[in-house]
């Protein structure tokens, strides 16, 4: 008999490592070099972390040996305080934020500690899939609004608001944008907290992009905008600090606190429960927090992480058949393709001939639970040499797949 894996997993999905994944692993084991254009990793494509943080850890590898506070090491959490603090966010005590595995496992947390069997959250459609798939995992119902790619990527508020019902307990938000690189304007993010306000929704806000922007955006922080209404933030090492192993993330609870006392206790009991995040890296968030910001130099039209976003921008704008909206932050473009023109059915379709005939993985864009199978995601992270290599391939393959 097999042993068959839980019935809440059934449907639930994360392309990013999913299927098309395990297939280009494959290829590499038959001795195939795959460009990787998958997954927002900094490190392996020379994207360092700061020195300061890697000397942190090795500094205080000796302190770190034993458990510490569920929520989280006292400087770190006084750090993410202070960050707080000069973003303009009022009123976070230090027992406001939790640090966690990374930003991963405290959105798991986040809906856990929450969710009823059929409780209903807005999720971003396209989204980054963790958020729909913890939802699900949590017993919750994802619903969807869409975020409308003829107005940048900023989400259609009219279609957030129709979508809530007696049941809709909160609205996700992700500002950076992961997939799309949308950084939204000032004026749909207050309208984001008025709606959530008038309907009396939690907002959880994933700002772990917060500090890559491009071309003069401005990130704003939607938890400066809410008077009466429990904001969660999310924020971390892996993306700004380039530490995606050091799995350092933190939840940031500011806004209507007094009416969450009990979910406040769900999240705790969820933090003591798995004791406390990896304690080496928390070492390292004081100092990442504070002083010098290395990742603005890389965002800078003469940086690294901005070249390279414009390279795939300008070389995917100039194939017939392939849109784009230009990113403002993050680490991907999110092209969408004219199936019309091409002989492949859809997304999926299109991912997975492109990693057979030319070794190039990208993601299809539905398993960003984008609802039209046209799109895909690029990471922006390699090379510029490394990335020509991936668009010509690219643009070969395209030309090849076109219908005359
Ligand atoms: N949130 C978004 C929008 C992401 O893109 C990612 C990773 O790609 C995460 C959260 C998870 O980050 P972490 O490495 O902190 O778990």
């Amino acid at each position: 008999m097999q042993i068959l894996k839980s019935k809440r997993l059934e449907h639930l999905r994360y392309d990013i490592r999913g299927p098309v994944y395990e297939k280009a692993l494959e290829l590499e084991s038959q001795g195939y070099k795959i460009i990787n254009l998958n997954i927002g990793n900094p490190a392996p494509f020379g994207f360092d972390a700061p020195d300061e943080i890697i000397h942190d850890i090795i500094l205080n590898i000796r302190n770190a040996q034993g458990y510490v506070d569920s929520r989280g090491l006292f400087a770190a959490r006084k750090a993410v305080m202070h960050y707080t603090q000069t973003q303009g966010i009022k009123g976070v005590d230090i027992n406001d934020v939790y640090i966690g595995n990374g930003v991963s496992e405290l959105i798991v947390m986040s809906m856990q500690a929450l969710l009823n069997e059929g409780d209903e959250i807005l999720v971003p459609s396209p989204d980054y899939p963790l958020w729909t798939t913890s939802v699900a995992l949590s017993g919750g119902k994802p619903v969807h609004y869409i975020c409308d790619e003829q107005s940048d990527w900023n989400p259609d508020l009219e279609d957030l608001e129709s979508k809530i019902t007696p049941r809709t307990k909160g609205i996700v938000m992700i500002n950076p944008n992961n997939p799309t690189g949308a950084v939204y304007e000032k004026e749909v993010v207050r309208r984001i907290a008025e709606i959530a306000e008038r309907h009396r929704l939690i907002l959880f806000s994933d700002e772990i992009y917060d500090k890559i922007l491009y071309d003069g955006a401005v990130h704003y922080p939607v938890a400066t905008m809410v008077q009466d209404t429990l904001c969660v933030t999310f924020g971390g090492l892996s993306k700004n600090y380039r530490s995606a192993g050091f799995r350092g993330g933190w939840l940031i609870l500011s806004g209507a606190k007094h009416k969450a006392k009990s979910y406040i206790e769900g999240l705790t009991f969820l933090a003591s429960m798995r004791l406390c995040a990896n304690v080496p890296t928390q070492y390292a968030i004081q100092t990442a927090l504070g002083g010098y910001q290395s990742i603005k130099d890389l965002v800078l039209p003469t940086g690294r992480l901005y070249k390279q976003m414009e390279l795939i921008y300008n070389r995917l704008t100039a194939i017939p058949g392939i849109s784009c909206v230009k990113p403002k932050g993050a680490l991907y473009v999110f092209p969408k393709i004219d199936l019309r023109k091409f002989d492949f059915k859809n997304d999926e379709d299109f991912v997975y001939q492109l990693l057979v005939e030319q070794k190039v993985l990208v993601v299809a864009g539905t398993g960003f639970n984008y609802i039209k199978p046209d799109h895909f995601r690029i990471v922006t992270l390699p090379s510029v040499d490394e990335l020509t290599v991936a668009m010509n391939r690219l643009e070969q393959f395209l030309d090849n797949s076109r219908i005359h």
